[in-house]
């Protein structure tokens, strides 16, 4: 039924999902790069496709917007919200009686700025596990989000700018909707700045950002990318205090050197992928009837279910995490992807994306 070689493919059609490789035609579920491939036509939401023509240079665009089924190769396919960032979208794919749910990178919870994600049944889940380990469990977002303000404010009283490092599509943009609608002036580096056309085009204002200068003076907080091509810039300015915002606050080891860390994601958390969270009733419409994660970091989901979060018996959940699939090889599900990667080198993946 499904092959997991490049993406998400059903097998014995042309339907491919999240697929690496260009494809003629290929559904995009998100903007973020471990989910694009050079496709000739781009198969999305319209948000979505916004920002691949923006940053990926898709030019032949296939819009579809939430809940408006189409048909492609004798499959229903149908885009839902997935939280998780701007145009995110989980796959509906409904061939031959059964319903396929793929969930992409997602969210259950309210954004600032991602369409809020709205769980369905399906027969058979592919669920994106990104933290699917118990000690990723995210404290309350507004208790985090007054942390943070409270670290910006000491730092601008003592004529310090903060640098707030966020991944330039999503979350700088989320931050910044955060901070902005409390007051705090926000500037942008211009990866994320360059990307607030398409947040404006699709209702977010963004009234009170700038676009960061070099050596411009700065009374507020600045946002840069992680990573190593931004040094420079930080290097430029001498009374700094930085900090991560990403969901690996709670694994420090994984973050880049910084003075403080705010776990503020826009994936689910532990307990949000078991549907035992504060919106756990959201989370069991999400998951297939009979369902049974599997393997590598789900093995406490795996208990998790046993003990009663999530009905186990039957049809497989496959985890995907981290670009790569785990997945059982029973009910006609194969597949091609080895699960043997170490965790330093998904730490190295996902701290570019994230998280
Ligand atoms: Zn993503």
């Amino acid at each position: 039924m499904l092959d997991f070689e490049d993406g998400i493919h059903w097998i014995g059609t042309d339907v491919f999902v999240d697929s690496r490789r260009g494809r003629e035609r290929g559904i995009v579920s998100h903007a973020h790069s471990d989910h694009v491939g050079r496709h000739r036509r781009w198969i999305a939401s319209p948000a979505t496709a916004a920002l691949c023509a923006k940053r990926w240079g898709a030019m032949d665009l296939e819009v579809h917007a939430f809940h408006q089924p189409w048909t492609e190769e004798g499959a229903t396919v149908t885009l839902l919200p997935a939280g998780h960032i701007l145009g995110s979208s989980m796959v509906l794919v409904e061939r031959g009686g059964t319903r396929v749910l793929y969930s992409g990178d997602f969210r259950l919870k309210s954004s600032a700025t991602a369409e809020r994600c709205v769980p369905v049944a399906a027969d058979v889940l592919v669920m994106e596990c990104t933290f699917g380990d118990p000690r990723f469990r995210f404290p309350d977002r507004l208790e985090v989000l007054d942390q943070l303000c409270d670290f910006v404010e000491q730092t601008l009283a003592s004529e310090t700018v903060p640098i707030l490092y966020a991944y330039a599509l999503g979350k700088a943009q989320e931050i910044a909707g955060l901070l902005e609608a409390r007051g705090v002036p926000v500037w942008l580096h211009e990866r994320a700045w360059d990307l607030l056309g398409v947040y404006r085009e699709f209702g977010h204002a963004f009234a009170g950002c700038r676009r960061y200068e070099l050596e411009a003076p700065i009374n507020g907080v600045l946002i840069l990318p992680p990573g190593s091509a931004t040094r420079p810039l930080v290097r430029s300015i001498r009374r700094r205090r930085t900090a991560a915002i990403t969901g690996w606050a709670l694994d420090r080891w994984r973050l880049p050197a910084c003075d403080a860390a705010f776990p503020i994601s826009d994936h689910a958390d532990f307990d949000e992928l078991l549907g035992a969270g504060d919106e756990g009733e959201a989370a069991e419409d999400l998951h297939a009837p009979r369902t049974r994660p599997v393997r590598g970091a789900a093995a406490a989901a795996r208990s998790r279910c046993r003990a009663g979060g999530v009905r186990s018996a039957g049809q497989p959940v496959l985890i995907r995490r981290h670009g790569r699939t785990r997945a059982s090889t029973r009910a006609g599900v194969r597949s091609g992807i080895s699960s043997g990667a170490g965790d330093a080198a998904r730490a190295t993946s996902d701290s570019r994306r994230g998280g």
